[in-house]
């Protein structure tokens, strides 16, 4: 790696969103002591895909979800998850038996100059890395893989596919670094089931439901029974055949035009500038508008309300080095895909 500060599309959005946000997480290297589930589930579905798409062995990832999740027994959120990545894999390895790509790599880390568009000149304070999910083949031309997990899919979800600033950025850089010229990207689209596992009802609460619709019926009397926990066995059934309705998984190409590296090129040497002036005047302005922006508070709420109390940091962050996303597992040899 290099000794320029090294920067990742994370960084740079965190910046663009809110400049102190920015200066927590990769000046100040403080995270919250705890992280947020939506995105673990979205790691965990990460390392099972590229399981898959190294090996195509569903007993291995699904081995790898029962480790992964180990305190599901007394873990109710783990137990969810657990249903969850277990009946999402299956389906996709059922949706998907053979690929139409060949994969060239998975999980690929890079890093790249950046580059002042005026000059030609790398910058000689940052460089940019990041981490593919996958380079795949497609009749002789190279495309970008990337993995969604996705709440609903709909036109909407698929028009904002269009911005997506990362995987641009990522093409560009995969272009630089490797020599690889990409055609395009494959969004590789995972529905995550809205399905719960009933928990079925206490005694209390069925003797209120009876009395209810005893009340309401003509005859006085009910033949309602207790609802019972739905059991796993049952819960992982309603949730294989909602993974095998359509739209559950998907697919959708974009192609790149080489204009959007231009402007990609000149947005980004403009933030390094900007962060920059930032550092240098140790002015990293607050965007209070973006601090519920995902309608919960920003990472960093109590952070910026405490205006930065030592007591705050030490109770609820830990210091932890920026950009962990980029180390990469070791593989096994047998693991490397064979092209
Ligand atoms: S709480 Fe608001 S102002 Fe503070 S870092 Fe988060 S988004 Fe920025």
């Amino acid at each position: 790696m290099s000794e320029r500060f090294v920067t990742t599309y994370s960084m740079w959005s965190l910046f663009r969103n809110c400049r102190k946000a920015c200066e927590w997480r990769y000046v100040n290297e403080l995270v919250p002591l705890k992280s947020e589930h939506c995105l673990s589930f979205g790691s965990l579905i990460h390392e099972c895909l590229e399981k898959w798409h190294r090996k195509r062995d569903l007993a291995m990832v699904l081995d790898h979800i029962d480790r992964s999740l180990s305190g599901r027994s007394s873990d109710e959120c783990q137990k969810a998850d657990w249903h969850l990545a277990r009946a999402m894999m299956t389906g996709y390895a059922s949706t998907y038996p053979v690929e139409d790509f060949d994969v060239v790599f998975l999980e690929k880390t890079f890093e790249g100059k950046i580059v002042n568009p005026a000059t030609d000149s790398p910058s000689r304070s940052f460089v940019l890395a990041g981490k593919v999910d996958g380079i795949v083949c497609v009749n002789g031309k190279f495309y970008l893989l990337e993995h969604k997990t996705a709440s609903q899919m709909d036109g909407d979800y698929l028009e904002k596919l269009w911005g997506d600033f990362q995987v641009c950025l990522y093409a560009y850089y995969v272009e630089q670094v490797f020599g690889i010229r990409i055609a395009g990207i494959i969004y590789n689209i995972l529905v995550k089931a809205r399905l719960q596992q009933s928990k079925g009802e206490t005694e209390a609460e069925f003797e209120v439901r009876r009395a209810d619709l005893i009340a309401k019926s003509k005859t006085g009397r009910t033949s309602a029974t207790r609802k019972m926990p739905e059991s796993d066995a049952d819960f992982q059934a309603r949730l294989a055949a909602k993974y095998a309705e359509p739209g559950m998984f998907h697919r959708e190409t974009l192609y790149i035009s080489r204009d959007q590296f231009d402007t990609l090129r000149t947005d980004l040497w403009e933030l390094t500038q900007q962060f920059l002036d930032c550092r240098r005047r140790r002015v990293f302005y607050q965007n209070t508008s973006y601090c519920f922006f995902y309608h919960r508070p920003c990472p960093y709420f109590a952070l910026c309300r405490s205006n930065g109390s030592s007591n705050v940091i030490e109770n609820f962050y830990e210091h932890k080095a920026a950009h962990e996303e980029l180390r990469e597992e070791p593989v096994e040899v047998e693991d490397i895909p064979v092209f």
